[in-house]
């Protein structure tokens, strides 16, 4: 299947010269939603994962229906104030200023091998604050898989040392 088909590019959102890759129309279509989630599975099973993290929200509408098809479990990464219980939390740079990313403290336990699973890889900010929430949990993260990577801003030089699947390039 040609999933490019169902991503729609929309020019100038959220602000000027953003090119942005709208995945809603993936999941609005059946087929194409468990096309793109299989790829993703056949990468997870080969991986070994034992748990699926992903950030909000983008990450839960990607992440999600893997863990399900493995019958795995599945962690979130949240913004700050959203989790209920005790929480441990990273920061990370952006263009301008910061952000911060949180997971339950217990989310992961040592050793255990966690697939990072997100819509898309940009900058790599918000995977590599990720795999340092998961790390610092005791996990080992066995691989980042992205429905879309944008090659242009180098998010994979930011995870170099760790193994990247993505199911289409921009
Ligand atoms: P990064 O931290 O790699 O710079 O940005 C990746 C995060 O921003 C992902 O969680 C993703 O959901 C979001 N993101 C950035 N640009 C786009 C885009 O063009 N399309 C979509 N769907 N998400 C984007």
């Amino acid at each position: 299947m040609d999933l490019k088909k169902y991503v729609t590019v929309v020019e100038g959102w959220p602000k000027e010269g953003i090119s942005f890759k709208d995945i809603t129309t993936i999941m609005d279509n059946g087929p194409a939603y468990k096309y793109a989630t299989d790829q993703i599975v056949e990468y997870a099973k080969k991986v070994g994962a034992e748990l699926i993290v992903g950030p909000e929200a983008r990450g839960f509408i990607t992440g999600c229906p893997v863990a399900y098809a493995l019958e795995i479990g599945f962690a979130p990464v949240r913004k700050p104030g959203k989790l209920p219980r005790e929480v441990i939390s990273q920061e990370y740079a952006l263009e301008y200023g910061t952000n911060t990313l949180t997971m339950h403290s217990d989310a992961v336990k040592p050793g255990q091998k966690v697939l990072i699973v997100d819509d898309l890889l940009a900058t790599g900010g918000t995977v590599e604050a990720s795999i340092k929430l998961i790390e610092q949990m005791g996990g080992e993260v066995v691989g980042c898989a992205f429905l879309i990577e944008l090659e242009d801003l180098k998010g994979r030089d930011k995870i170099a040392k760790y193994d990247i699947f993505t199911v289409m390039e921009y």
